[in-house]
């Protein structure tokens, strides 16, 4: 009778781990030419003045292998793919393989792991200075643009300081405080409670205010263009592409006479798209953010002193290539959450050759400041 009950408790956690097994999907490969982009090469004594981090949330190797085919088909070349410096970054969190966007993020902006949700904070709670924070008392103009709300864990991590990505009403508030000179994004909902400064932000409210804004005032921008997220199903919503070209314009414009500015520009939703398992979904939305490195790489070539780096925090919904015809392509979905996988860095322009090989996240912060000569630079301000 016993062996009985152990089978049929065997055979439960069998087919109970058979429920949780992949979802296949396919989708047709796209037919279109490649835009090829002007790429120079730099010295390798050229140093950057202006950073600009790149972020595909959840933006695994295979949704760029996937969104590659699914674009333009077998040939096709995606802007991220002439980025002439390649690398890998370990991915996992202070207590966690998986890491979630939080502590992945906090990584980039502080250098230094800590806890899944916390945004830099470290495992104990204390405060950790951010790039932003750390660039703007050295004559930087700083911002952040996401798909997402700005207050999200991404975005959030360059400004704020909690012990959760969930206190949504801490982060606004604290985003309103800091040095940040560019937030844009969603998220008009978080920041209902508070009076907003009209003397320190341009407020922009739409996509019309964002695309017709004439940049001659030095005064802070802050645009939120939807409730919360920016989603392509509703009407008149800006693209990545269109937030990042007007707060590179304006970091451009109004740093001139400072040190240089520093920009991190988020395709939040390739993740929402990977825990939705929406093949649709993550097309869509890696093709503004490639269109947006394909904008961001024309800058680099003219202006000759921004460095472009590009990466992810981890792979969403970990994403395999299962088989293909001449003109489709069958994968499968393994998850709806986050894995642990190593991710792709890609860099462009001085001091690109440092962001090559194998990395941890931090690295990446690390390496930002010494390209950028963060020590030998003194106290000032931009105004
Ligand atoms: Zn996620």
């Amino acid at each position: 009778m016993r062996s009985v009950f152990i089978i049929f408790f065997i055979s439960f956690f069998l087919s109970s781990d058979l429920s949780a097994k992949s979802i296949e999907d396919s989708f047709l490969k796209g037919d279109i030419e490649s835009t090829i982009y002007q790429i120079e090469s730099f010295d390798k004594k050229d140093k950057p003045k202006n950073i600009i981090l790149l972020i595909g949330d959840g933006m695994g190797m295979n949704h760029i292998t996937l969104s590659r085919l699914a674009i333009g088909g077998d040939n096709y070349q995606l802007a991220l793919d002439q980025m002439p410096h390649i690398g890998t970054s370990t991915t996992q969190s202070s207590n966690d393989l998986i890491t979630d966007s939080a502590a992945a993020a906090t990584t980039w902006a502080t250098g230094k792991k800590t806890k899944n949700k916390y945004l830099s904070m470290t495992p104990d709670k204390e405060p950790l200075q951010t790039i932003t924070e750390l660039l703007s008392k050295r004559g930087y103009l700083t911002g952040v643009v996401a798909t997402s709300s700005v207050t999200h864990a991404t975005p959030a991590a360059f400004f704020s300081h909690v012990d959760s990505r969930y206190k949504t009403k801490e982060i606004a508030s604290q985003l309103l405080s800091s040095t940040i000179n560019v937030a844009f994004g969603g998220g008009i909902k978080y920041f209902k409670s508070f009076d907003i400064d009209k003397e320190k932000y341009t407020l922009l409210n739409s996509k019309s205010d964002l695309l017709n804004l004439t940049t001659n005032s030095n005064k802070n921008l802050l645009g939120l263009f939807a409730e919360d997220g920016i989603m392509r199903t509703e009407k008149d919503m800006p693209s990545q592409l269109e937030m990042t070209k007007v707060a590179l314009n304006y970091l451009s414009n109004n740093s001139k006479t400072c040190n240089g500015f520093f920009l991190m520009s988020e395709g939040s939703q390739i993740d929402w798209a990977g825990h939705s398992n929406n093949l649709e979904y993550l097309f869509a939305e890696f093709t503004d953010f490639d269109a947006t490195i394909g904008n961001i790489i024309d800058f680099v070539t003219e202006d000759q002193e921004t460095l472009l780096i590009i990466t992810a925090d981890h792979e969403t919904g970990d994403l395999q290539i299962l088989d293909e015809s001449d003109t489709s392509v069958k994968v499968s979905w393994g998850s709806k959450n986050h894995t642990g996988v190593p991710v792709g860095v890609f860099a462009y322009g001085p001091g690109a050759h440092l962001f090559s090989g194998e990395m941890d996240n931090t690295d990446i912060f690390f390496r930002m400041l010494d390209v950028l000569d963060y020590k030998n630079t003194p106290e000032t301000l931009c105004k």
